[in-house]
């Protein structure tokens, strides 16, 4: 069988120490129960659990970066310069796969991608993207009001789950008077009909 440990060149121990040494351990174990969440939800949804899994380790690799070296990210790859507008929040995902193809020996687009569109999600999101966006939301650590209507939708349908983060999201982000990116609001608009 097809092992994604073999393609990064490195065992799960390391991989686990790496990840680790790059985070708090509050947002660690939050990466060990997105791994567990998109591993079941990609059984249920018949989505590769290995890469859905390895998505889930690395989706916030990048959470804890310092801006500087995000805008230096943007600037060194040639990226959109209206994401220097932006911040951790939403560069953690976009720019952040960056980061992971610097420091780890990972070329699946399938997952860089997953791990890229985590937080704003995108008008056009295979079923792998879904799960990780999804098993974000639904961790077992989240404790948030709807979280147990989202865990629902998610073990029964991905769109819908979708929808309803989407919504969750944009309506939290309203409440707080910020500014949402707009690729935020096309995931919105695509994915509203399943609601
Ligand atoms: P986390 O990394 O596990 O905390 O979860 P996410 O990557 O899904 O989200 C990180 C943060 O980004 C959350 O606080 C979201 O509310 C926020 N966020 C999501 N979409 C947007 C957006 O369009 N604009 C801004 N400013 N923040 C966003
Ligand atoms: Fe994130
Ligand atoms: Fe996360």
């Amino acid at each position: 069988m097809y092992d994604y440990y073999d393609e990064l060149g490195i065992g799960r121990e390391t991989l686990l120490a790496q990840i680790k040494s790059q985070m708090s351990e509050k947002r660690f174990n939050h990466v060990l129960s997105v791994e567990k969440e998109a591993i079941r939800l990609a059984e249920i949804h018949g989505v590769d659990p290995q890469q859905a899994g390895l998505a889930g380790l690395l989706h916030d690799y990048a959470k804890e970066l310092p801006d500087e070296e995000f805008q230096h990210l943007i600037k060194k790859y040639d990226l959109d310069r209206d994401l220097l507008n932006w911040g951790n929040n939403v560069w953690h995902g976009l720019v952040g796969i960056y980061k992971i193809r610097e420091d780890f020996n990972l070329e699946d687009q399938e997952i860089l991608q997953a791990i890229k569109v985590h937080t704003v999600g995108s008008s056009n999101m295979s079923k792998l993207d879904k799960v990780v966006y999804v098993a974000d939301y639904t961790e077992e650590t989240r404790n948030f009001p709807g979280v147990d209507e989202a865990r629902k939708l998610a073990d029964s349908d991905l769109n819908r789950a979708v929808a309803y983060e989407s919504k969750s999201t944009i309506r939290h982000l309203c409440e707080k008077n910020v500014r949402i990116y707009p690729q935020a609001l096309d995931t919105y608009n695509a994915f509203i009909q399943y609601i």
